[in-house]
């Protein structure tokens, strides 16, 4: 098994702004498995708030040592050995994590979708998102996602309803909203639940601070939309504490250190009667595809990286009515 890896400056197509935070791109680290002459591919894409860099990639890599990867993978040994490298680093260890399920599927010559018990014909549609901006500015990228069969506003600026306001004075789809921690008050974001459920809106990610469970679980108590963890859930364990303060978790293979545990997350929150959403940071069409392979399984999809962004190193996948298809190809399905 050789590991090889690069970085890459990923390039947003617009400046994105989220209720902390404003970017305008994003580094990758792109990682190359190979065993017997097929190459797995995985990613890390390392947002800034979440802790991890191109320098903590690097360092963490450096300290894999692949003979611990063996064909046929043990995921159930083969993530702990990765947490024993360092804790933390999801993002690093899911490059790791994806690349083992793109060789795994190119050497059982069967696409990854498959190996992951998932049915192509249930793949939810993607919600395509609109960062906060200027009226002007965020009318106009409204208008550029009309092709979209959902669309997901950041809101937690002061100007909430009138950024849906304008959404809903351009078109009528299915609204998805993430506060990214951003409201406070739960009286005042109880009457925009209200207001929101009016305009359609179909779900809400972490409406308040993941800090106040109490908070949160008072809103999911009384919302008529389902109200998602995501900033409040990384990994496994996390499902268990969201359950009672949430409807659902927001899965991310960036958090969840990649496939294999996003999997036995969706398999956790399904035994708890909770719904999922399937999300990404800004991403290739590598770790797009990777969480494809995983979103029949899960109710809503927001995998809009391929979309969002301009130096997408890979083919973008097909998409089609919304959806990204799930191909035949072994592995993840990644085209060059
Ligand atoms: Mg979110």
């Amino acid at each position: 098994m050789k590991l090889t890896f690069k970085p890459f400056e990923l390039q947003l197509k617009h400046r994105f702004t989220i209720s902390k935070f404003s970017r305008t791109s994003t580094p990758i680290m792109l990682l190359q498995l190979e065993h017997e002459g097929y190459t797995g591919y995985g990613e890390a894409s390392m947002v800034p708030y979440m802790g991890e860099s191109i320098e903590t990639a690097v360092s963490f890599l450096q300290k894999v040592d692949v003979n611990q990867l063996k064909f046929p993978f043990n995921y159930a040994e083969i993530i702990p050995y990765l947490d024993s490298i360092a804790p933390g680093n999801p993002a690093v260890k899911a490059a790791i994590d994806m690349a083992l399920h793109d060789l795994e599927g190119k050497l059982l010559d069967k696409p990854s979708w498959q190996l992951l018990g998932s049915n192509a014909a249930l793949m939810p549609v993607t919600s395509y998102t609109i960062g906060i901006d200027s009226p002007d500015i965020f009318a106009k990228k409204v208008q550029e996602a009309a092709g979209y069969k959902a669309i997901k506003v950041k809101l937690g600026s002061s100007d909430d309803k009138q950024l849906i306001d304008i959404v809903r004075s351009i078109t009528d789809v299915p609204l998805y909203v993430d506060a990214n921690q951003g409201w406070t008050d739960r009286e005042q974001s109880l009457d925009l639940v209200h207001w929101l459920h009016e305009q359609g809106v179909q779900l809400i990610e972490q409406p308040m601070p993941k800090t106040d469970p109490d908070s949160n679980a008072w809103l999911t108590e009384r919302s008529p939309i389902p109200i998602l963890g995501d900033e409040a859930v990384q990994r496994l364990p996390d499902v268990n504490k969201a359950h009672g303060v949430y409807h659902g978790i927001n899965i991310k293979l960036m958090k969840s250190a990649g496939v294999y545990e996003a999997k036995q997350m969706i398999d956790k929150a399904r035994q708890l009667d909770m719904k999922i959403l399937i999300g990404c940071m800004s991403e290739t069409s590598c770790a797009t595809l990777a969480a494809a392979a995983l979103a029949p399984q899960c109710d809503w999809a927001d995998l809009d990286g391929p979309l969002l962004t301009s130096n997408n190193p890979f083919a973008m996948p097909e998409f089609e009515e919304g959806k990204w298809l799930l191909n035949e190809d072994a592995g993840l399905g990644l085209r060059m």
